[in-house]
């Protein structure tokens, strides 16, 4: 693996970067306060091409390769995680999975729509009952003539109140566990179908979160993602990519982590010094620095094997697990860096500390990465 940029990815990742300092940074607190990002955020994202990004261009995607799509995530990641989710559900989670399964009609439908940021997805896996055994799923879609007919109840789904596509998981026959499952391309705005959003996160506070509630939400059979029964393995295709990409959001939280502890430690004086003078004070720095390397090294390996064509699920969820648990220790380091300013949102980091905590739960929580890493190496699955 090449760890040199090429021309086009390091323009990439300059306009990333360009558009986070003028279009997230300065909101990143008052959206935080405001829980609530501005939604005009989506067509901009959709206009600078990062909504499409990997999505054929014949679909109104922006092309470019997957490691590119992980500097971009950084980026925004750097800058505001409540930004980074909407593309990493919308682009990461729903349009890429369209473009991977879907028929020629429903990318025709939602790619364009997707990628310009004309539309918003959304990931309906998770039900109240079934969070980390979603293959346990209850929400039951039943075939009446042409149609189908679903009902059941989402919970912490990411663009939720905003997104104007579900794709959704239920269960279409009466196999136990993830064989009757099967994927839908639901519009939001079918009848039956409501939406309350969930206040009072710990961090993510930007991000439009909800519950879905679906009653007796009729669609029609050529709304079916893939093949019938198919739904489980199709999310967890889903998810083994998405991984990459909370994870690349994850390097983005450590480095704003690290920046942030390095330009304070040199400009606070305490006992008459820097306290970037201090060598226990260097320590905290100096770990939060590895876990950034270590973190971005397991992300772009993932990258690389997407690209190559090759077995990238295990290493996503190496990459998932350690980035998520870099992110919460490299903010939580830079935290003590700050001292009691920390600990006040007029300073980056608390916010930082907040965002990344739900790393380690959403997308497999760090136990499942766990999990799914021992059964790769032992051939026995423990769940
Ligand atoms: C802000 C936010 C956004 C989210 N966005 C989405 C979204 O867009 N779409 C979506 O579908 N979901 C979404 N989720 C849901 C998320 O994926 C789940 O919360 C996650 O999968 C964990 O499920 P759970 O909360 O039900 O926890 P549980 O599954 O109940 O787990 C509770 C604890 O038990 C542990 N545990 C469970 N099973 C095992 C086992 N076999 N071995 C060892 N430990 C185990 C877990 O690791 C965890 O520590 C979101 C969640 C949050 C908080």
């Amino acid at each position: 693996m090449n760890l040199e940029l090429s021309e086009e990815q390091e323009a990439v990742r300059r306009l990333a970067e360009d558009f986070v300092a003028r279009e997230v940074a300065p909101h990143a607190v008052a959206w935080d306060r405001a829980e609530e990002v501005d939604r005009a955020i989506v067509k901009k994202l959709g206009a600078v091409g990062f909504l499409g990004l990997t999505v054929p261009e014949e679909y109104g995607g922006s092309g470019g390769d997957h490691l590119a799509y992980c500097l971009v995530t950084e980026e925004l990641g750097r800058g505001d995680s409540s930004v980074r989710g909407i593309v990493s559900v919308s682009l990461g989670l729903v349009a890429k999975t369209v473009a991977a399964w879907g028929t020629e009609e429903q990318k025709r439908e939602w790619l364009p729509r997707l990628a310009s940021g004309e539309a918003l997805g959304c990931f309906g896996l998770t039900e109240p009952g079934t969070g980390s055994d979603a293959g346990n799923l209850v929400t039951r879609a039943v075939r009446d003539g042409d149609d189908y007919r679903i009902s059941g109840t989402k919970m912490f789904i990411t663009n939720g109140t905003w997104a104007e596509v579900v794709l959704l998981f239920a269960r279409t026959n009466d196999t136990p566990g993830h064989k009757g499952v099967s994927a839908f391309l639901v519009p939001t705005d079918t009848p039956g179908l409501t939406r309350r959003a969930i206040h009072g996160k710990l961090g993510l506070r930007g991000q439009a979160t909800a519950e879905l509630v679906l009653e007796d939400v009729r669609v029609p059979a050529a709304a079916m993602l893939g093949p019938e029964g198919k739904g489980f393995s199709i999310a967890m295709s889903a998810l083994a990519k998405g991984r990459m990409s909370v994870a690349a959001g994850c390097v983005g939280i450590a480095q704003a982590a690290l920046d942030a502890a390095v330009r304070y430690a040199g400009e606070r004086e305490q006992f008459g010094r820097p306290i970037a003078s201090y060598q226990l004070v260097q320590e905290l720095i100096s770990d939060i620095a590895v876990d950034v390397d270590a973190a971005r090294l397991l992300t772009w390996r993932v990258a690389d094997l997407i690209d190559r064509g090759l077995d990238f699920a295990t290493a996503a969820s190496k990459a998932k697990l350690y980035a998520s648990e870099a992110a919460v220790r490299a903010a939580n380091n830079a935290l003590q860096v700050f001292g009691g300013y920390g600990y006040i949102d007029e300073y980056p980091v608390g916010k930082l500390l907040r965002d990344a905590r739900v790393m380690t739960l959403y997308e497999g929580t760090s136990q499942i990465q766990k999990l799914i890493i021992g059964r790769a190496l032992t051939g026995v699955s423990a769940f």
